[in-house]
């Protein structure tokens, strides 16, 4: 018989040290059903190319605040978006965890996210995150970050954080932090026509798609390379 009190307790206590993490699996966890492609889609693509194992937590279906976001598309459309964006990537699959926009920071806590998180950690073992910056413009994607890097340190853990801007070009707060640029020349094409699947945010994508090649060449100019998309390593 399963003593329960001690698995709880064996539980609680559960790490991840360096030497558990999984060098082929990645987490992306961001906000909204499409973030993970504006922001390191290239780099997803690259990775899962070579092999590695995607996996993306979506906190919220996206009813409002996106400035882009459509109201009269169903939950259902936009999770069947993401799905064919990750499918499309080469992603191994996407969790939503359904919070509500501008409520997160409450949620987490009265959701059990940070339990929620702590298991999926432990359970697939990232070696690298990629999630949104600490000063991202919009609220909800700062509000993720200031939970989900709470939970992280709560655990220590001991794998590599990379924040990603999903939208803004030039940013000088997070100077002290390393920059990493990955060359996503090879799959660029494919980070623009995985954007292309997000139907219901068609109106927007035209305001926004501008942005992903302006980025995308300027980092690479930076970095001399054709495209290339630019993370701070933040843990
Ligand atoms: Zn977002």
């Amino acid at each position: 018989m399963v003593n329960f009190k001690n698995s709880l307790y064996y539980a609680k206590n559960m790490s991840l040290k360096q030497t558990d993490l999984d060098e082929n699996v990645v987490f992306v966890i961001c906000a909204h059903s499409d973030d993970q492609i504006f922001g390191p889609g290239g780099t997803v693509a690259k990775y899962a190319k070579e092999g590695k194992q995607i996996y993306t937590i979506i906190f919220s279906y996206g009813e409002g605040s996106h400035p882009w976001f459509q109201k009269h598309y169903t939950i259902k459309a936009r999770v069947k978006e993401a799905l064919s964006a990750d499918k499309f990537i080469g992603g191994s699959g996407v969790l939503f965890l359904g919070l509500q926009e501008s409520k997160f920071l409450e949620q987490y806590s009265a959701r059990k996210i940070h339990a929620k998180m702590r298991r999926l950690l432990l359970k697939y073992k990232p070696k690298r995150i990629f999630t949104h910056s600490m000063d991202d413009p919009l609220p909800d994607h700062r509000a993720l970050h200031k939970r989900l890097i709470e939970t992280l340190d709560k655990i220590k853990y001991p794998g590599e954080v990379y924040a990603f801007d999903v939208w803004t070009i030039f940013n000088f707060k997070k100077r002290h932090y390393v920059q990493i640029a990955v060359d996503i020349s090879d799959t660029f094409k494919t980070k623009v026509a995985a954007l292309r699947l997000f139907k219901s945010q068609a109106a927007a994508r035209f305001s926004l798609t501008w942005s992903v090649y302006v980025k995308a060449w300027i980092n690479g100019k930076k970095n001399k390379v054709r495209y290339a998309e630019v993370f701070y390593k933040i843990r």
